[in-house]
């Protein structure tokens, strides 16, 4: 009985993640219970220009017309099929009321993990309408003990809602968007990608490493440094029909590269345990 319950509940219930090594080293998060929500990348960024990038439901990754730095999520969903379907899953659940901010709430708020500290919104995905993104402010401002964080491209519904968002739900716009000009028309908080320490000290940014800088309503800009996992990712080319047993392949100008799975996995370990 228990077990067809769990079934049910798994299957009505938006999947929310568990935190990545990155974000233990953050002294904000220590030993809090941080969770992560994601939505299908690109599909749900209407904000979305230099990261663009699309994978089918099936699997494919399209890249968008001005991709200047592949998205990381959709380069995941790409190789991960389990991801790319929990990100899909999310999605179709809140479909039918994509109008409807106080239903989504209520279907994100039923899902929460009871014991969130700190949430994540969209580690793939973005604010798709005006409704989801007011759908978060309340869920925002249901869970005053709760620190919710989110990167944005979508700028413009973020303005036009602006006064609906709590103290809690501290919100960073991510530049490479379609409406990069609001940022500082706007004075929003704001994060630039760099590629060396030498650059963020140059333009007088520190790193966050661990999203300290994110979750912080008080830093009103910082740089996040593009590291080898996300570089990596970006090499990665998944083409249109490849299977699950494809290996991930490389791609530098005319050179095709299978390489082996393993290989990858330890460089993205190495990365982490170094939390690069
Ligand atoms: S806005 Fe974020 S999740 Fe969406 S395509 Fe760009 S990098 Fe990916």
């Amino acid at each position: 009985m228990r077990k067809a319950i769990n079934l049910i509940t798994a299957l009505v219930a938006l999947k929310f993640g568990r935190v990545n090594a990155k974000l233990k080293g953050n002294p904000l998060a220590a030993d809090k219970t941080i969770v992560t929500f994601s939505l299908p990348a690109a599909w749900t960024c209407p904000g979305a220009n230099l990261c663009k990038a699309r994978v089918a439901r099936d699997g494919g990754l399209v890249d968008g017309p001005n991709v200047e730095f592949r998205c990381w999520a959709a380069s995941l969903e790409a190789i991960r099929t389990n991801v790319r379907n929990a990100h899909w899953h999310n999605f179709d659940m809140l479909k039918p009321y994509l109008n409807d901010a106080r239903k989504m709430a209520d279907i994100i708020g039923q899902s929460l993990p009871r014991r969130a500290d700190i949430v994540r919104v969209h580690e793939s995905g973005d604010f798709f309408n005006d409704a989801y993104f007011r759908a978060w402010c309340l869920v925002a401002a249901a869970h005053p003990n709760v620190l919710f964080y989110a990167y944005t491209k979508s700028l413009k519904t973020w303005i036009a809602n602006r006064a609906a968002v709590p103290a809690n739900l501290v919100l960073t716009a991510s530049r490479g968007g379609l409406w990069d000009e609001l940022i500082d028309k706007h004075g929003l908080k704001t994060a630039r990608v760099v590629f060396s320490i030498e650059q963020a000290s140059k333009l007088g940014l520190t790193i966050d490493h661990d999203d300290s800088a994110a979750m912080d309503a008080n830093i009103r800009e910082f740089a996040l440094l593009r590291g080898p996992r996300q570089l990596l990712f970006g090499l990665l080319v998944p083409e249109e029909g490849d299977t699950e047993n494809q290996a991930p392949r490389i791609v530098l100008g005319e050179l095709k590269l299978d390489v082996c799975r393993e290989l990858i996995c330890c460089v993205l370990l190495a990365a982490e345990k170094r939390n690069l």
